[in-house]
């Protein structure tokens, strides 16, 4: 479990933490631990480049991110190597889901216009545990896709690094980054690494007064 600090609302969890979408069990673990309410909303993730606002928990459509001017809504998404990111505004917060696809398809920029729809401004940005440049060996398209980004696994393979891909895209922003590679990190669950449905997940939350 990982609270990035000076944040209002943001949560990573791990592996032991379980996969609080799916699992009614660990969500209200999970809510109880953060002392927020046990319903939260959630999308269907399909690796495009979709924000949708929501007012209430429950399921939210097809979309890969979310975001809600609403206090004590919390909102989740669940990964495993693709990157869970949290956008805190004033008033507004956002959680992505961005995988080199969902990124390619401006998923952060319509997180950030969002937020600028609500009226209001973001103010700080959290990229938690994901695959890092260190292990997500992937072919030209992947890097020309990102724009760039390349780098080399520690293995000496042609990878991309979407952590500054994705620090780079949210602009001027103070971005807090975990450097917590999944692949590398046996705390957590790692598409690449074994081939598993098995997902982390992020919860971003505007706490009430
Ligand atoms: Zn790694």
């Amino acid at each position: 479990m990982i609270r990035p600090a000076g944040f209002r609302g943001a949560f990573f969890g791990d592996a032991s933490d379980g996969n609080g979408r799916d699992d009614p069990a660990a969500r209200r673990r999970i809510s109880e631990a953060l002392g927020i309410p046990t319903d939260w909303a959630f999308t269907e993730q399909i690796h495009e480049g979709t924000v949708v606002v929501v007012d209430e928990p429950g399921f939210a459509g097809r979309a890969d991110g979310l975001i809600t001017a609403r206090s004590d809504l919390p909102m989740t998404i669940a990964t495993a190597d693709c990157l869970p990111i949290i956008v805190e505004g004033a008033r507004s917060v956002a959680v992505l889901h961005a995988g080199w696809r969902s990124i390619a398809a401006g998923i952060i920029e319509a997180g950030l216009s969002a937020m600028a729809a609500l009226g209001d401004a973001p103010l700080r940005a959290a990229i938690g545990p994901s695959i890092g440049p260190c292990c997500y060996e992937v072919g030209d398209e992947v890097r020309s896709a990102v724009g760039g980004y390349g780098a080399v696994t520690t293995a000496g393979g042609a990878s991309v690094d979407l952590w500054s891909a994705a620090a780079d895209r949210l602009g001027s922003l103070d971005v807090w980054r975990s450097d917590l590679c999944t692949y590398t990190d046996t705390a957590y669950w790692s598409y690449r690494r074994d081939g598993t449905k098995r997902r982390q997940v992020a919860v971003a939350w505007v706490p009430g007064r």
